[in-house]
């Protein structure tokens, strides 16, 4: 079964929440942690369950979010 990584880009994050909520397998939550700009950005909560349908990267706004698949699930 393929899995995937997701790359979160932080500090472009501005909290919108839009990515996550337009993950259909609760993939992603906010950081407790807030970023330069006072943001809790977006992260993963549950990678496991991605099936890189990339919603989350096509909704962003702000270019915050990449999927990659990874090698050793590529089969
Ligand atoms: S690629 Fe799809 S399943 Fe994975 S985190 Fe993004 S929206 Fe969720
Ligand atoms: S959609 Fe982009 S800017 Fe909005 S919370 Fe998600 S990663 Fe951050």
């Amino acid at each position: 079964m393929r899995s995937f990584k997701l790359v979160f880009h932080p500090e472009r994050c501005k909290g919108c929440e839009l990515c996550r909520n337009a993950c259909p397998k609760d993939v992603i939550g906010m950081a407790k942690e807030v970023n330069l700009k006072g943001y809790h950005p977006a992260c993963a909560v549950n990678e496991s369950a991605c099936i890189g349908c990339a919603s989350c990267a096509t909704m962003c706004p702000d270019g915050a979010i990449e999927i990659y698949l990874k090698e050793e699930g590529d089969q």
